[in-house]
């Protein structure tokens, strides 16, 4: 639970307590809220955060980073988000993601540039609502020739290369499969056809590839290993967004709670009233029961456990958690909440992309679901 932190948690959590207090708070009231961040104001945040050891806590000691377990990682994004500052997207380093487990030519191509910060990649993995068949590959020779379509490939237009998730056909090599394959960008026969933002304010690309040859020494692992290598990335990620969940839950419970004190036109603050309590304390109750989740799966995942499930349950719980917090701090706070601008408005849109990124809830159910009915897995 986030109170019986160790001390060296206590003390890693005290630290971005300060790194925000002392930089990313005063680098932020320098910036116009509606604005891109500045590239050297982004720049400051990053030699700063190497200072501070946060950039390579993401990053392998192999690449000369400090990685740290899911319990720091947890501790450090909440508190992050809970400043609610725009400037903490740029805290952390580059981490490896699928390319954790690369050898050979795509761990020197791609895998350590990406740690040096010199490449940058993107998630290829949800396909077009409307495509026909999922992304396909078929080999010759040593290549494999892609067909396909792949749409919300977060930050597609500016990656180097992609991780694409697809389907390779049987053949005399193997008996095909899912499989992750490395796509440059700028490979011929891929196409980004649509370039698109979302109301979170990130940017994506809806990307076609017609006939696209790829060497078949792009593939990570091995063919049919393609779901569990994006499974196990995915699952960091939930587990990264439920921190950021809960951090927000805070940001917004501390912000309303000043609200609910300070004095109101109707004569007494709005506190005061019993049906305003009755939600406040809903509140509060959901980002209880959130934070009890996120620690505990955290703590699971640190000792090793397989947390498949506890992430999805995890992830559904408190991305919808935080939905209900923001949407009823807002109403608490009347039309002033809605003005463009306001911090209330700007977290409304953002947290409701949570409710898909790395998985939309209602597929997460249903995974849950099978977790246990099919699989005999998962606790309680
Ligand atoms: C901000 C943002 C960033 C993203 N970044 C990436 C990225 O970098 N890479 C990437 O690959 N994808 C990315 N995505 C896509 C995201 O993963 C998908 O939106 C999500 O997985 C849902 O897929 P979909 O949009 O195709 O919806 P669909 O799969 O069409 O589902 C739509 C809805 O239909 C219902 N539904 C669907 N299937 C079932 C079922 N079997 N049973 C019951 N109900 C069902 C659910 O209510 C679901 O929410 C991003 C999305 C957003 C919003």
């Amino acid at each position: 639970m986030p109170e019986s932190l160790v001390q060296e948690h206590i003390e890693r959590r005290d630290r971005t307590r300060e790194f925000i207090h002392t930089t990313l708070a005063p680098l932020e009231s320098g910036i116009d809220a509606g604005a891109p961040i500045p590239g050297e104001v982004r720049r400051q945040v990053v030699e700063a955060s190497r200072a501070a050891g946060f950039f390579g806590m993401t990053q392998p000691k192999a690449y000369g980073g400090t990685e740290v377990g899911p319990v720091a990682m947890t501790v450090v994004r909440e508190t992050l988000a809970a400043a609610n500052l725009r400037l903490s997207g740029a805290v952390f380093g580059p981490g490896p993601g699928v390319l954790a487990a690369a050898e050979g030519h795509l761990r020197e191509h791609y895998l350590a540039p990406q740690m040096r910060g010199e490449k940058s990649s993107a998630f290829g993995f949800t396909e077009p609502a409307d495509a026909p068949h999922p992304t396909t590959a078929r080999r010759d020779g040593d290549d494999l020739v892609v067909t396909g379509a792949k749409s919300y490939v977060s930050g597609g237009d500016r990656a180097d290369f992609i991780n694409v998730v697809l389907q390779v056909e049987p053949s005399d090599v193997d008996a095909g499969g899912p499989a992750l394959l490395v796509v440059d960008r700028n490979t011929p026969g891929l196409e980004i056809e649509q370039r698109f933002e979302t109301l979170d304010g990130s940017s994506h690309v809806f990307m076609r590839f017609t006939d696209m040859r790829v060497p078949t020494t792009h593939i990570l692992g091995k063919v049919g290993e393609g779901m569990p290598r994006a499974m196990r990335q995915i699952g960091d990620i939930r587990l990264s967004i439920s921190a950021q969940a809960c951090g927000i839950m805070l940001w917004t419970l501390d912000y309303i709670t000043e609200h609910l004190k300070a004095p109101h036109r109707s004569g007494t603050p709005l506190g005061d009233r019993e049906g305003v309590r009755m939600r406040y304390a809903d509140m509060r109750i959901q980002a209880y029961a959130a934070r009890s989740m996120l620690y505990r799966t955290a703590r699971l995942a640190e000792a090793g456990e397989n947390v498949i499930n506890e992430g999805i349950a995890t992830k559904v719980f408190t991305t919808e958690a935080v939905g209900e917090i923001v949407d009823q701090a807002l109403q608490l706070c009347g039309g002033s909440a809605l003005v463009i601008g306001h911090p209330l408005e700007a977290l409304y849109r953002r947290v409701r992309a949570m409710r898909f990124t790395e998985g939309a809830s209602d597929i997460l159910r249903l995974n849950l679901a099978r977790g246990r009915l099919d699989l005999d897995k998962g606790r309680i």
